[in-house]
Parts: structure tokens; C-alpha cells; sequence
């Protein structure tokens, strides 16, 4: 086995380094900046150009952080390392290894929707994937982005019109910035958000990424009304004494989840959008089928259903333990 899962996360004892560690390793290989994927405490970080500042801001400044661009080769003790574009979040990579003429390919988290804050998915031949599997049901399929997007505008334009703060909640790292680059579509009327989102939004904003402009809401004069204005704000300041400020509002969920019926309705949101920054289910079956893979491992989400269903299709695919955690229902 070229990978394994060890005890501080996915190992390649070949090249002697880990893909996305849970624990504090030598030489860690990172997919993308979530958390569950890039923890503390490595003595070296080894990620795609387009990740980088996201993982080194993640991490602080005095952690080891070293970068190449999508596709290009790095030796580690003789084993060949790249990364190749995942399309989940900016800098998001699958991690493509090759030592003596297998190949394999640890996915990280992906998706195949077009997004406007990420170079899109690129499929990458193997004998063997490692796949996450967070929405891995067949009743999660997403609508094309576009669609979604449109109901999002629609219901800024509905609230404008009411006169009602638009309060979208979404994961802070990724799905905010991603809401952001979609609404340039629909305006360029500024967006208030939570002062969680300003760093890493101007890190997308840094790397190129067009996004309208943002505002904090603590950063306005005392009584300001939000009146028909959109507010982007991470899951944890749902509740929190922050959201006192909008008075009475509309709330709204960007999630896969929202494709549950009733999960809108019982998580209390107004609107649920089903917007997700992972494969839906045909998306993970084109892509293992993409990928050529005869074996495939699966480490998060729904990973028992996805490894049954391919077995029953002959393929070979295994259910791994890791501790990935996928798209989150609630809080961060
Ligand atoms: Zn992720
Ligand atoms: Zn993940």
C-alpha cells in the first residue's frame, strides 16, 4: 500500500510524509486550508501555490509553509508528489503520488459545479483514489450553481423590498467568499459582513478573485438601519449577541443539507439554499469513473453507502477511518 491510514492520518511510508495529518507529523502534504484537513503542529507544510496563503494564515507565522504550482512534480525520497486542482475551496488540491509506476490520488474534498473563487476540477488518471464521500446519497444532487444563485438574489431583491436585513449564513473559510463571488453577478452593492470573514476574504481578494465590496457591520454608525441590505456571516454567529443588530430579519442557510426536506424548517432558518462546496452524488460516481481507478478507498461523509454501492459494481473500495469531517450541519 502506497497510503495508509496511520495513527496521525493518511502515511505514504515510501516517501515518508502524511496527507492532511490529524497529529502533529515530520512532513505533512496539504490538500486545502479547512480544519479538519491542516491542524497544528507539523514541522513542515507542503501545499498547492494557490493555497498557500490560506494555509500560512491558517497556521501563523512561524510555521514551515512550502508551495508549487498545480501539476508540477516534487521529489520526496523518491517518491513523486503534485497537486492538481480540486475545485473546492481557493488553493484546493488533490494530492496525485507516484512511486515506481502506481498511482495514486487523495482527493481531499472536492466538487465538479463551477465556482467562481477556484480553478475548476481536474480529473486525474489513477489505480488508485481516495475519495471523501460528505454527500455521497443520491438525493443530494445540486442544481446548477446559477440556479441557486439566482434564488439568492431573488430573495436579497424580496427583502429589499420588504425593507428586511438578508442574513446568509455559510462556513466561514470557502462557502462566504464563494457566496461573495456569486452575488458579483447579481450586484455591486456592497455586503455587510462579520469580522471573521475580512481576513480570509481579502486573502481571496489578493489571489485574484473578484468579489464585490465587503463592509463590517460593527464598523458602521451606532443605529445604522440594514434594511434591505445582505449580511454574510459564519455559523457560529448564529444566536450570538452580534446579530442583535439587524433587529428583525429574514435568515438563510447555504448548505448541502438544505437538500433534506424539513432541515431548513427544523435548523429555524427563513430560506435554506442548497449550495455546497462538495460533490453531489453523480459528481463522486463521474469522478471515480474519471479517474480510472480500479480500487478506492473512502475516508468522510457517507462512507459506508458510497463503498457498498461500488462494490456491488465491482469495483474494489474500502470504508477508511480518519478524521475528516465534511461540510458542517450547525456550528464550526
Ligand atoms: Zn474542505
Ligand atoms: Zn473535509
Amino acid at each position: 500500500m502506497l497510503i495508509e491510514p496511520a495513527a496521525g492520518g493518511l502515511y505514504c511510508a515510501a516517501g515518508g510524509f502524511h496527507i492532511d495529518p490529524w497529529e502533529p507529523v515530520d512532513r505533512a502534504v496539504i490538500s486545502h486550508a479547512h480544519g479538519d484537513h491542516l491542524r497544528y503542529g507539523s514541522r513542515s507544510y507542503l501545499c498547492a501555490d494557490a493555497g498557500r496563503q490560506l494555509v500560512a494564515h491558517r497556521l501563523g507565522e512561524a510555521s514551515r509553509v512550502e508551495s508549487v504550482p498545480y501539476g508540477q512534480a516534487v521529489d520526496i525520497a523518491g517518491v513523486r508528489v503534485s497537486f492538481h486542482p480540486a475545485g473546492h475551496i481557493l488553493g484546493s488540491a488533490q494530492v496525485r503520488v507516484e512511486h515506481r509506476g502506481e498511482v495514486w490520488v487523495a482527493s481531499g474534498d472536492y466538487k465538479r459545479l463551477t465556482d467562481p473563487t477556484c480553478i475548476p476540477f481536474e480529473a486525474v488518471r489513477c489505480h488508485t483514489f481516495i475519495t471523501e464521500a460528505t454527500f455521497a446519497l443520491p438525493l443530494f444532487t445540486w442544481d446548477p450553481p446559477s440556479t441557486t444563485v439566482d434564488e439568492i438574489c431573488a430573495w436579497w431583491d424580496e427583502m429589499r423590498a420588504a425593507a428586511r436585513p438578508a442574513v446568509i449564513f455559510g462556513y466561514a473559510l470557502g462557502k462566504a467568499q464563494r457566496i461573495l463571488g456569486e452575488l458579483a453577478r447579481c450586484s455591486d452593492r456592497p455586503v455587510f459582513v462579520h469580522g471573521a470573514l475580512v481576513d480570509l476574504t481579502e486573502i481571496y481578494r489578493a489571489s485574484g478573485v473578484a468579489l464585490p465590496p465587503i463592509q463590517r457591520a460593527t464598523e458602521t454608525a451606532k443605529g445604522k438601519s440594514f434594511a434591505g441590505e445582505l449580511i454574510v456571516a459564519p455559523l457560529s454567529a448564529r444566536g450570538s449577541t452580534w446579530m442583535r443588530r439587524f433587529g428583525d430579519h429574514s435568515s438563510a442557510f447555504a448548505s448541502g443539507w438544505m437538500r433534506i426536506r424539513g432541515a431548513r424548517r427544523r435548523r429555524g432558518y427563513d430560506r435554506g439554499f442548497a449550495l455546497s462546496d462538495h460533490a453531489d452524488w453523480p459528481g463522486i460516481l463521474q469522478t471515480i469513473d474519471d479517474t480510472g481507478a480500479e480500487r478506492v478507498f473512502v475516508t468522510h461523509g457517507y462512507t459506508h453507502q458510497l463503498t457498498r454501492y461500488l462494490a456491488e459494481r465491482g469495483l474494489d473500495a474500502h470504508a477508511w477511518q480518519t478524521r475528516y469531517e465534511g461540510e458542517p450541519e450547525s456550528s464550526e
